[in-house]
């Protein structure tokens, strides 16, 4: 089946996107709900967890439901999201494309409903084979936002695309690629962005929205962060951020309060690997960036740390508590990849 019947045979469709949602996950979510919605198809988001408090204002995430309160809590189940999953004759996976790997216990309505079309729309590595219907994976987009777009160009339905949509996806867009600064600009973002301008998107009101909007104890903990626990090794290009969970109660952590500064060490000259160890309740989380020219840290998350993601960003996780084993783990593999 091509994607125009696949579409057309459906009657109810659920958007699903990973877990920790971020700017890109909740603005394709929201602008593809939104397309296929106004394209006549019945569609619903679910998501693994609440996104961080940043994100919360955004328009059009009021009637998302999500499977639990925190990724830390997964207890607090709620059925409607199993519900949704089982009643939808149609499942799109957005902004990753594993769900063996990224949603949690949200995977297992996903499996059950064995009668589902399932569709993937997202530009990370690897994709699962033989198990979407259909699939739109594409590594070399900077956003999954921009392949919504793209989507939606392709069957012809960008003229279903109002505000609430082209902010959604300006604000993927505009995430995934740090405020366009990444590598992956290609002529087709920018394009894509004067037609979101066009439509009414204000890029410094969403910028304001999205980066000025910090609390003065999530400001405090950067600081501390780069200040007390951030760690350079010039032989092996890399700056590391450590923290632990008595770092994080100290400065009233809340998930999201850390995005993005995994970045920083990167801004010094001659880094060009960082990454950053959070640790959590029975396990540490990792954040993995390079330059261009450092190493590929999709490899390296996939290698050693159960993950995954993009050459120059990825993330993974160590299952112990243990700071040293987890930080020792990246030094020994940048060790093998530089012959130190
Ligand atoms: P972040 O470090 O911002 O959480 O994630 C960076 C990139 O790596 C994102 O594209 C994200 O989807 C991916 N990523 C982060 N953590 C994991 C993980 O545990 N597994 C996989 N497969 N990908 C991850
Ligand atoms: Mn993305």
């Amino acid at each position: 089946m091509n994607i125009k019947e696949i579409l057309e045979s459906s009657k109810r469709a659920v958007i699903i996107s990973h877990i920790n949602p971020d700017g890109d996950a909740i603005g394709s979510s929201i602008a593809l709900r939104n397309i296929l919605n106004k394209y006549g198809l019945e569609t619903k988001i679910v998501l693994p967890n609440t996104p961080a408090p940043n994100l919360r204002g955004i328009d059009g995430l009021s009637d998302v439901v999500y499977h639990f309160t925190s990724p830390e809590d997964t207890s607090k189940l709620s059925s409607q999201s199993s519900e949704i999953i089982l009643n939808s004759d149609l499942i799109i996976c957005v902004d990753f494309n594993n769900v063996a790997d990224r949603i949690l216990s949200l995977k297992e309505p996903i499996l059950a409903n064995t009668t589902a079309k399932k569709i993937l729309i997202d530009h990370h590595q690897s994709p699962p084979e033989g198990f979407y219907d259909w699939m739109f994976s594409d590594t070399t987009k900077s956003s999954s936002a921009l392949m919504v777009y793209c989507f939606a160009k392709q069957l012809g339905l960008t003229h279903l695309i109002d505000i609430q949509t082209a902010e959604a996806l300006y604000l993927g867009m505009m995430t995934d690629t740090g405020n366009f600064t990444y590598g992956n600009l290609t002529s087709e973002v920018f394009e894509t962005i004067a037609k979101l301008v066009e439509i009414g998107v204000k890029p410094n009101v969403l910028y304001n929205k999205m980066f000025n909007s910090q609390t003065e104890s999530q400001i405090r903990l950067r600081a501390y962060a780069l200040s007390e626990r951030m760690f350079i090794d010039r032989e092996l290009k890399c700056g590391y951020i450590t923290l632990t969970k008595e770092d994080l109660e100290k400065f009233d952590f809340v998930e999201g309060d850390l995005e993005g500064l995994v970045n920083m060490p990167l801004s010094i000259d001659g880094i060009l690997n960082s990454a950053i160890f959070i640790e959590k309740r029975k396990l540490i989380k990792i954040s993995f960036r390079s330059l261009i020219d450092g190493v590929d840290v999709n490899a390296l998350a996939r290698d050693g740390f159960m993950g995954g993601g993009h050459v120059n960003a990825a993330g993974g996780k160590v299952l112990s508590n243990d700071m040293d084993i987890a930080v020792n783990k990246y030094l020994e593999k940048l060790k093998q990849i530089y012959n130190k």
